[in-house]
């Protein structure tokens, strides 16, 4: 085998002398254009601006040595048992972030399947692009981030590859097909790696945080960008992450989910990540605003789950309405706000409503603030005692949530100017899920896989 191999591959020394030589000619070009006495700017400038001509190079001749007898097949069998005579060779312009080369593969075709293919192409596992799997990864990454322009003029200023903000887009929703809900959450060994991690050294079971929330995305109606379009709307991104508690209050992730979708969509997603979840390892502590149709969610998937009224958003309603009542910034409204809230950590929940019912509203504003707040505290009773709630070890509220839609969504969707196609937005959330689960590199194996092997009809 080895012998065989050794007839059919070059020596080594061919691949050796062109690097070698690729390097000489390099080096020459180098001290040609910076002169005697270059600054190390200079020097990192103009190997920025050249290192892809030395670097494909080397990756071509690679590719050449390692190929060499795939290069010359002039033989092939189809999947239908025939043997094929190689057609022709065509040529493949390759751009990689490593620099461009062009290969003239085989060709082969089958009249009696009417399939023509490539055999090299499936080797090496070429994309049927230009760009090959290696930018798509960087710049489906990075688009994930930036707006495409930005991040078209990032790309190339680091890479020196040159992807179009268009490419970038392409490329990204095709990515974000394959990001599905299945994928993009982490699977149940991976969830019982992380409930491992936040058990360790802790003496009870680690608190697993359900939070969930809506926020606002800007979207447009579909149509071309040279005819007219209907007028954007802000829909409502639903989401939630489940993140451990974990020795020292550490938060561990788990799992974000965020689209534009609806309550019954949201409530399909909880359930995929709810039976993900070993029940007996953690403490279960959902953790909402106060809008019921997520409390409905939460019973449905998590029935032995602890319910919070997150604390923050309970906190700044009662602010909000202590400033309508007695003013901006005065001593009266924070002593109330203080009081109730006091009152609600120790879950006298019963008494803060009642106190809402007898307060006199100084101004139609006020009456509205307080008649909002009372209905907004009105069927939390079981989900406030924080005082209980903390001796317990649970959490009285999420930053999380809040964090993680702004870091999910509001980043990237909310840049002033950008309005978003409804699918288009939904493929970027699921792409940033993804990168902040811990799960893109899966996302993006499926992705190349549907790619399937480039076998164009001639
Ligand atoms: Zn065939």
């Amino acid at each position: 085998m080895g012998a065989a191999l050794a007839l059919v591959a070059p020596p080594q020394e061919d691949l050796r002398t062109m690097a070698h030589d690729a390097l000489d000619k390099w080096l020459d070009q180098i001290q040609a254009e910076t002169g005697t006495t270059p600054t190390l700017l200079e020097l990192s400038e103009q190997f920025m601006a050249t290192r892809l001509q030395l670097l494909g190079a080397c990756l071509e001749g690679l590719i050449r040595q390692q190929y060499a007898a795939d290069l010359e097949q002039d033989e092939a069998e189809c999947r239908c048992g025939r043997r094929l005579r190689r057609r022709r060779l065509d040529a493949k312009e390759i751009s990689t972030l490593h620099g461009r080369f062009t290969l003239h593969r085989p060709y082969f075709y089958c009249d009696a399947c009417g399939v023509g293919f490539h055999p090299l192409d499936a080797k090496l596992g070429l994309s049927p692009r230009h760009h090959q799997y290696d930018i798509q990864d960087r710049t489906t990454r990075v688009g994930a981030e930036l707006p495409y322009g930005l991040g078209e003029e990032q790309f190339a200023r680091l890479t020196g590859v040159p992807a179009s903000a268009h490419f970038m887009h392409e490329t990204l929703n095709a990515v974000g097909e394959a990001a599905t809900l299945e994928r993009v959450l982490p699977d149940a060994n991976e969830i019982g790696r992380r409930i491992d991690a936040a058990r360790e050294g802790a003496h009870r079971r680690p608190v697993l945080v359900v939070a969930c929330d809506g926020a606002h995305a800007p979207t447009r109606p579909p149509g071309g960008r040279k005819t007219k379009r209907g007028a954007g709307a802000w829909r409502e991104v639903k989401g939630f992450r489940l993140y451990l508690l974990g020795p020292d209050a550490r938060v561990i992730h788990v799992a974000s989910w965020h689209q534009i979708a609806d309550k019954a969509e949201l409530s399909t997603a909880l359930g995929v990540v709810a039976a993900r979840i070993p029940r007996d390892g953690v403490r279960i502590a959902l953790v909402a605003d106060g809008a019921e149709w997520i409390w409905d969610v939460f019973r449905e998937h998590f029935p032995d789950g602890e319910e919070i009224l997150d604390y923050y958003h309970c906190a700044e309603h009662v602010c909000e309405t202590a400033r309508a009542q007695y003013g901006e910034d005065t001593l009266e409204a924070q002593e109330w706000a203080e009081a109730t809230l006091t009152r609600l950590y120790l879950n006298q929940l019963g008494a803060v409503v009642g106190g809402l019912l007898r307060m006199r509203p100084r101004t139609p504003a006020a009456e509205e603030a307080i008649r909002a707040l009372s209905i907004y505290l009105e069927g939390q009773r079981e989900r406030v005692g924080y005082r209980e709630l903390r001796r317990r070890g649970l959490p009285c509220g999420s930053g999380g949530i809040e964090s993680a839609n702004k870091l999910i969504c509001h980043v990237r969707l909310k840049r002033s100017g950008a309005w978003w196609l409804e699918a288009n937005g939904n493929a970027m959330l699921r792409i940033r899920c993804a990168l902040y689960n811990g799960t893109f590199e899966q996302v993006f194996a499926d992705y190349m896989a549907s790619r399937g092997t480039p076998n164009p009809s001639p």
